[in-house]
């Protein structure tokens, strides 16, 4: 492929061409008030509080950063968003993110839930993959307790035992039924005190489901700076045990909370000492994956657009088609569509993360997407300029 035919992030027009001029202003209005520090600070603080107090906040959040960043309240509310998706070839990645459940009931019915967007997945085209995160399935305190167990530094009880049979049963229903339907799941990464027990569970469901066909996808946090090391091991185990990877590269989303962690506990720091670190070992990362798709299929999580051009030159640098089933690129809902819709414009597997479910459970995930779009403060004006962009453009039209 020639460098002229690679994306350009730039092309507003195709970046935003599933925006009616009404979700347009929307996007700007709200990239505008996310663009400012103190008032998502304010929002976060208010929203939280709201939430202790069980204030209802569907009329304020409903029409805006909800609408904006997810699909819907269920699978079916979310029809709308994953049918404009498809008709711009983005596929969709159905995600129920419960969080903070303990109760064995609550940790059930987020197993259905997933359950759920695997089976609406089954047979349609429009889905990528679907995903879920341990975290849902199993109360933090027992991935912790595993991970210290896996690594020989404190024992089950029987009780935990039991629990984490439970776990492990429900995150084997789900690769189950993904592989029965043809389809692939994503693992998220999460903390690191949970990722151990997380990593294990995900090589498991691996060895046991990527035999024939790639099914199962892990997470490696290359903010981590242990994870380039991890990835040649986790291969080579799985190149000894006869089955193949199937890894999502991401950057990694707790790192204050990591950092905070280390030094309260007198750690040293599992994160990167710098985001030049983290963006060579990112880069280094999808690299070393295009060099293996025999035995690692990959897909890019970022929104960082250095990183996706980057993945389009090795690709053509390799002689690999944009649409290379073993390369697929994700954004989340509501950012960086000019990275998501000009690569699908150009025939790359691109899928958007969709989150769903109650507008009371999705505040959590509201706030960390409205400070991280602060604190990515670079890539949020960019957004903003191209959409003001857009805006212009289709003014003078
Ligand atoms: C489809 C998708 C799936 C995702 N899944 C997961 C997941 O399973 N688990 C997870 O943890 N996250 C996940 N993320 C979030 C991701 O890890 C990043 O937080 C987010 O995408 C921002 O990184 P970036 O590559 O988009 O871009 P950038 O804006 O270039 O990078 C920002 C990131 O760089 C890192 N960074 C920033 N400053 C520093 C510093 N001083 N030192 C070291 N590192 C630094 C941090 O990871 C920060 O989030 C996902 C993101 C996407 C798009």
């Amino acid at each position: 492929m020639s460098q002229s035919s690679l994306p350009r992030f730039n092309d507003t027009a195709q970046a935003f061409q599933h925006l009616s001029n009404a979700e347009l202003r929307r996007a700007v209005a709200l990239f505008s008030l996310i663009g400012k520090p103190w008032l998502v600070q304010v929002g976060s603080a208010m929203a939280n509080l709201a939430l202790a107090l069980r204030i209802p906040l569907g009329w304020a959040v409903r029409p805006t950063v909800y609408a904006h960043f997810c699909g819907g309240e269920s699978i079916d509310d979310s029809e709308e968003t994953v049918a404009k998706l498809a008709a711009h070839n983005v596929r969709t990645i159905l995600d129920y993110s419960a969080e903070g459940q303990t109760d064995e009931a609550d940790l059930d019915a987020t197993c259905s839930e997933v359950l759920a967007t695997i089976h609406a997945a089954d047979g349609d085209a429009r889905h990528a993959f679907a995903v879920f995160k341990v975290s849902g399935l199993s109360s933090n305190a027992l991935l912790e307790k595993v991970g210290k167990a896996l690594a020989g530094r404190a024992a089950l009880s029987q009780d935990d035992e039991a629990a984490w049979e439970r776990v492990q049963r429900r995150v084997r229903t789900l690769c189950e039924a993904t592989a029965a339907a043809g389809g692939r799941i994503l693992i998220d990464a999460e903390e690191s005190w949970i990722q151990d027990a997380i990593d294990a569970l995900a090589e498991d469901m691996m060895s046991d489901y990527n035999r024939e066909q790639v099914v199962v996808y892990t997470t490696a946090q290359m903010y981590r700076h242990d994870r380039l090391a991890y990835l040649r091991d986790m291969a080579e185990r799985a190149e000894e045990g006869g089955y193949a990877c199937g890894v999502k590269l991401v950057r990694g989303a707790y790192m204050e909370k990591e950092r905070e962690r280390a030094e309260k506990q007198g750690h040293p720091s599992p994160i990167q000492p710098d985001k030049a670190s983290t963006d060579r070992d990112f880069d280094a990362a999808v690299a070393w994956v295009l060099d293996r798709l025999e035995r690692v299929h990959l897909v890019a999580g970022s929104h960082n657009e250095a990183s996706n051009l980057r993945l389009c030159e090795l690709m053509a640098e390799r002689g690999l088609d944009p649409g290379d089933a073993r390369v697929a690129f994700a954004q989340l809902l509501g950012m960086s569509d000019p990275i998501t819709f000009n690569l699908a414009a150009h025939g790359y597997n691109v899928a958007k993360y969709v989150p769903y479910g109650p507008i009371r459970e999705a505040i959590p995930y509201l706030i960390r997407r409205a400070q991280e779009n602060t604190s990515v403060a670079g890539q949020t004006s960019r957004e903003l300029d191209l959409l003001k962009r857009e805006q212009s453009r289709r003014n003078s039209a």
